[in-house]
């Protein structure tokens, strides 16, 4: 075999062009060498790819590295490929030829990096599998997306429990876990299930200054689309929506409008797709409407603006998405745009796959309650990512930008909406109280008769959407409840119940409205 590089800066230079190292790279890199465990959070983008990779081709023996998605190893093989790099997978997307031939270079030695996903290592075969590996020499084993192992993460896979297993079937390899998740209880059980001995663990900033982060109530979407655009004339940026339907619709409509817009997601060929990436990364087209399946290898570094427009089902998977904006450092804005619809979507869907789990409920009312929020939208993140935060004002948020206003009377209005809950029995969603308290004479409110309910047009100078606003944070707050169903009605929780009674709660309640524009107060 060829001589090993004899220094990290000299595998930098050579294979990537890089001369220097981001932050906690090198102090990883030194633990990989050295054989000691580690743990390694940083946000996606942070580099933590190149952690093991360099080591990799400094270290006598074979790296292997564990990744959950063929896409995702296909990506980083290729691109170690294109540095000259000998890396390769084994996987179920080879064929018996590929599969003999990747044998045949890990066995003499050849290949530097081997990219497998966890099944291959402890599911059927996996020890017979692990012996071979074991007999070719692993110098150690890095487990990318390592937060897959946990219940507690954002994506838990099964396969992913049971690697740790390889400790004992490889004794003499190191283990390193990498993840954009960050979260404490996850960090732990990471540590915990692959059974990581004395390892080191540097965790990354997850703070982004330079992402300016805004949350709006749904309520015309394609207006509300349009404003964000409009600051953002021939600049880059990705449309997250929810479903493929949603994604066809908004880019055929953008088209039509005059926006050079794009479609992406699985139900497109993959040509369609190839090309469409294609023309994002080569300027051809500005934007993107995609659903999430958009960004696992997307490398362009000056995305202007991520509009979600439905929320995602946790923080984690927000910070991964608005990531993508600003790469390059300079400004870039990030707007979710959402409701409460959102979350009980989230929660059927669920259900319907077995996987409404006391985790995933967990999750998902951190970021409902991340959109109810008048906390800074950067304090807020970084915290829940576990950093303190120590800035009063981050400029760079629609609360510290005051495009948020806190309403004075929010107690009274918490209990003026709960009230009106309770007089319709708790039977009624959230578009029915909305209309009973702006006193709007639908035909569902007079044939129920909650015309004449004493909680009938108490808010009847107040906007709709404005209601639905407070209906909604209320329901963050917890003090309402959705039940889920054809027909999700409001019902009160047992803190709604004391409130609405004592007018008293523990924290005290806040509300808050978007400012009205100018435009929509009416003529002057
Ligand atoms: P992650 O795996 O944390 O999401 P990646 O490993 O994909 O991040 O790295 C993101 C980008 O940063 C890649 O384009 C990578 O080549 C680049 N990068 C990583 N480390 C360095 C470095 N030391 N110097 C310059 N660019 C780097
Ligand atoms: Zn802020």
């Amino acid at each position: 075999t060829a001589a090993l590089p004899a220094t990290l800066e000299d595998v930098l230079a050579r294979y990537w062009g890089y001369t220097q190292f981001r932050p906690h790279q090198r102090e990883v890199m030194d633990a990989i060498l050295a054989g000691r465990d580690s743990l390694l959070v940083m946000p996606t983008g942070g580099g933590k790819s190149l952690c093991f990779q360099a080591p990799a081709l400094l270290k006598p023996g074979l790296a292997v590295v564990v990744s959950p998605l063929i896409s995702l190893m296909k990506d980083q093989v290729d691109g170690l490929n294109a540095n000259g790099v000998a890396a390769a997978c084994y996987n179920s997307a080879l064929d018996e030829d590929q599969k003999r031939d990747v044998v045949r270079a890990v066995r003499e030695g050849h290949t530097r990096l081997l990219y497998v996903a966890p099944e291959r290592l402890v599911g059927d075969g996996g020890e017979r599998f692990v012996r071979w590996l074991a007999q070719v020499g692993v110098s150690f084993i890095a487990v990318d997306e390592a937060h897959c192992i946990s219940q507690w993460g954002h994506d838990f896979r099964p396969e992913y429990r049971r690697l740790g297993q390889i400790r004992t079937l490889l004794p003499q390899a190191s283990i390193h876990a990498f993840t954009a998740t960050a979260t404490g209880r996850v960090r732990r059980d990471i540590v915990a299930q692959l059974g990581l001995r004395d390892a080191l663990e540097e965790v990354g900033s997850f703070d982004r200054p330079n992402l300016v982060y805004r949350v709006l109530l749904r309520d015309q979407l394609k207006r509300q689309v349009l404003d964000v655009l409009g600051r953002h004339r021939g600049e880059a940026g990705i449309l997250y929506c929810p479903s493929r339907k949603e994604v066809d619709a908004l880019s055929a409509w953008l088209v039509e409008e005059g926006w050079r817009a794009v479609p992406y997601h699985a139900g497109l060929t993959s040509d369609e797709r190839a090309r469409n990436q294609d023309a994002f990364l080569t300027e051809q087209a500005d934007i993107v409407v995609a659903t999430v399946a958009f960004g696992m290898g997307i490398h362009r570094s000056n995305v202007r603006f991520v509009v979600h427009t439905g929320a995602p089902q946790s923080l984690e998977h927000y910070q991964q998405e608005s990531g993508r904006a600003g790469r390059d450092g300079l400004e870039a804005e990030c707007v979710l745009i959402t409701s409460g619809a959102d979350f009980l979507k989230w929660r059927v869907m669920l259900e319907k796959n077995g996987e409404f789990t006391e985790s995933a409920q967990g999750l998902l009312r951190d970021i409902e309650r991340y959109t109810a929020s008048t906390r800074c939208r950067h304090r807020h993140l970084v915290q829940y990512f576990g950093e303190t935060y120590d800035r009063d004002d981050c400029g760079a948020c629609d609360v510290c930008l005051g495009e948020l206003e806190i309403v004075d009377d929010a107690v009274t209005i918490a209990r003026k909406v709960l009230s009106c809950v309770a007089r319709v029995e708790q039977r009624f969603g959230a578009a029915h109280v909305a209309n009973v308290l702006v006193g709007k004479s639908s035909e569902a409110v007079t044939a129920r008769g909650h015309a004449q309910l004493s909680t009938f047009g108490l808010f009847a100078s107040v906007p709709v959407t404005e209601v639905r606003g407070y209906i909604e944070q209320l329901t963050a707050l917890g003090y309402l409840r959705q039940t889920a169903g054809e027909y999700p009605v409001l019902v009160l929780s047992p803190e709604g119940r004391t409130l609405m009674r004592d007018g008293a709660s523990e924290p005290p309640v806040v509300l808050f409205r978007q400012k009205r524009r100018a435009k929509d107060a009416g003529p002057r």
